[in-house]
């Protein structure tokens, strides 16, 4: 087995790595790269292998830094299966759709402003960039989904399969077990995809790690420590009561998917306690309603909590306080309208969508609070706020944070350190080898500590393109 490094290594996101077994050649994920606009543009549109040459891909969850790549792959001359449990491959649909829809409307804007800007001077340099994908690509690689459950294996090539176990990070998200047969020896690689944490909404806590000999390992919050889950929940409770009173709004860039759920359902449990005022909620973004759809089909995923609603005849994701905003005028009439009320919108990371006409609304004025509920990748919108920085630009517009904003990490669905060690506990004594990616390098430093420490072995850091040979 071999195993190249191209993507989520010293950084967040852009998650993909190739594995090679004899013959045989696949990517684990296949996620957008985000960050600087001309980098991430250059990064996503040209892939360092030709996409004919792989035979498959298999996608450990939904989420666009893990998924967002495909129609990419797909126009580039990829065409074998993509492996999937059916939640995330029902979620894909929505996704990879909202996903091209980005990648035209914001090559037509930047194209757009190259025009003005010609009219003007017409020397200027810079004519845009095409769409990273259209529709059309984004259709191509959901027509590429094959639907494989949790636990069930499925055949890669000769003497290479896979089979899923749940990482509790969002709806349909799987750690991948990939085994290799040589002649009657079984090797196995873990990839744990975004590791989950006991004790989330909705979704079932992390199965627990399968004897593997090597493990991708991901190392978001390698180097933190969540607090509790009560610790949180009062917070935001207090966070909620507290602009109630100064009778502001309340913004939360959410992902469409996962996060938005997971808040709606918290929420709701805050309201039926008495916890928090009877104000209205909206969630406002056409994806995130129609990936609710999807966790509603799905169940036969559910957790206890969720399913206690299902039990009294309600809807988590729907009570009557709540509305779901599809129709762009309506979104529009919300900067109209007095506070306090909650907006959950996308993008989580404030680089596009809707959530950039609240902000800019709402982000000058005190009594107002922005709520970050998400990882924020480095050189994003929302990590800026995160970081405190008193002026920020939106739309190309400096605006001045006036507005309180708020961090709560723990909603974000990744491991803690803790958390992380306790799950590769039964198995760190016979790993043969981890790899740490998916993390910022102080994070993913912390973590390799902290298993050295624990375990008395050193994890690899790899860096881009790095192979390693695994026997
Ligand atoms: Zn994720």
């Amino acid at each position: 087995m071999k195993i190249t490094f191209w993507g989520a290594v010293g950084t967040v996101t852009g998650s993909m790595h190739e594995v090679r077994i004899g013959g045989t050649t696949f990517l684990l994920d296949c996620g957008l790269y985000q960050g600087h606009r001309k980098e991430a543009h250059e990064r996503n549109s040209t892939f360092p292998f030709r996409p004919d040459g792989i035979d498959s891909v298999v996608l450990s969850h939904a989420h666009i830094d893990h998924s967002g790549n495909l129609p990419t792959l797909v126009k580039d001359g990829f065409h074998g299966p993509i492996y999937a449990t059916p939640a995330t491959a029902d979620l894909c649909v929505p996704m990879l759709r909202d996903s091209a829809h980005i990648q035209e409307k914001d090559a037509e804007f930047v194209t757009k402003r190259f025009h003005r800007r010609r009219s003007l001077d017409p020397a200027a340099k810079d004519g845009g960039l095409p769409p990273l994908y259209t529709a059309a690509d984004a259709e191509a690689a959901i027509a590429l989904f094959h639907q494989v459950p949790m636990g069930t294996e499925q055949e890669l090539g000769p003497g290479a399969a896979y089979h899923a176990i749940d990482a509790g990070h969002m709806l349909g998200s799987s750690v991948v077990i990939v085994t290799e047969r040589v002649n009657g020896k079984e090797l196995r690689l873990g990839f744990s995809g975004d590791l989950g944490r006991p004790g989330l909404p909705i979704i079932r806590d992390p199965a627990p790690l399968e004897e593997v000999d090597w493990l991708i390992l991901e190392s978001t919050y390698g180097g933190r420590l969540h607090k509790d889950d009560e610790v949180v929940i009062n917070k935001l409770a207090n966070l909620v009561n507290r602009t109630c009173a100064r009778g502001g709004k309340i913004i939360v860039p959410a992902f469409a998917v996962g996060r938005t759920q997971q808040l709606v359902l918290v929420l709701h449990e805050l309201f039926d306690s008495g916890r928090i005022p009877n104000i209205p909620i909206f969630v406002d973004s056409p994806l995130a309603i129609e990936t609710t759809e999807v966790f509603r089909k799905h169940a036969e995923l559910y957790d206890e909590e969720a399913n206690q609603f299902r039990v009294k005849g309600e809807d988590p994701f729907g009570f009557k306080r709540l509305r779901y905003i599809r129709d762009v005028n309506e979104s529009k009439a919300l900067n109209d309208l007095r506070g306090p009320f909650i907006v959950i919108s996308a993008s989580g990371m404030c680089e596009a969508g809707r959530i950039l006409h609240h902000l800019r609304n709402n982000i000058e004025n005190p009594r107002n609070t922005i709520l970050i509920t998400g990882y924020q990748a480095e050189n994003t919108l929302g990590r800026k706020l995160v970081d405190k920085l008193p002026e920020v630009s939106i739309f190309g517009e400096p605006m001045r944070v006036r507005a309180e904003v708020e961090t709560i990490n723990e909603l974000s669905g990744h491991a803690d350190q803790r958390e992380i060690l306790e799950w590769i506990k039964p198995v760190a004594a016979k790993l043969k080898r981890i790899f740490l990616v998916h993390g910022e390098p102080s994070q993913s430093a912390a973590l390799a500590q902290a298993i050295q420490e624990r375990y008395g072995t050193t994890p690899v850091l790899p860096t881009r393109g790095q192979s390693f040979d695994l026997n």
